[in-house]
């Protein structure tokens, strides 16, 4: 395992839309394993492939300490409930405001051999799944909030 460069706010790639992974194969496994390296080594409780610079949809989460949770290609199946707490990322160093996030959440997804199954999560875990997933799909957390959109004004970046 190694680690890799995290982007942050203000790189064009965070935006893009990660595509599906397509092999399940070796790249996938050193993939997922530098991203819990990377994760542990800046201190994440969640990172989303295109935070090390890769455009595809795979996530790892720790899910309650040192237990990790490996998804790829996931999608939402179901949520309820809304929950409002305290976020970060390790893409938006230094910064944190509160979000809006459902409080439960159902994702089908596939591991790291391409065996597909479901997940369901609540609170915490929910919100990483929900944080993660946005990710992929170009969103950052501080486009929901005013806070968020000051820090990035702050910032001089969209
Ligand atoms: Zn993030």
């Amino acid at each position: 395992m190694s680690t890799r460069n995290v982007v942050v706010l203000g790189s064009e790639t965070l935006r893009k839309k990660s595509k599906p992974v397509v092999s399940f194969d070796e790249n996938l496994w050193k993939l997922l394993d530098d991203m819990k390296s990377t994760m542990q080594e800046k201190k994440g409780m969640g990172i989303a492939a295109v935070q090390v610079g890769v455009l595809r949809r795979a996530i790892v989460i720790e899910i309650e300490k040192d237990k990790f949770l490996e998804i790829v290609n996931p999608e939402i199946v179901k949520t309820k409930g809304k929950e409002t707490d305290s976020e970060g990322c390790l893409s938006v160093p230094g910064f944190y405001c509160e979000v809006t996030r459902p409080k439960y959440v159902r994702i089908t997804a596939f591991d790291r051999m391409g065996k597909p199954f479901e997940f369901e999560a609540e609170d915490y875990v929910a919100r990483c799944v929900c944080h993660e997933i946005d990710h992929l799909n170009g969103v950052l957390f501080v486009d929901y909030t005013d806070e968020g959109k000051a820090y990035k004004k702050s910032k001089g970046v969209e």
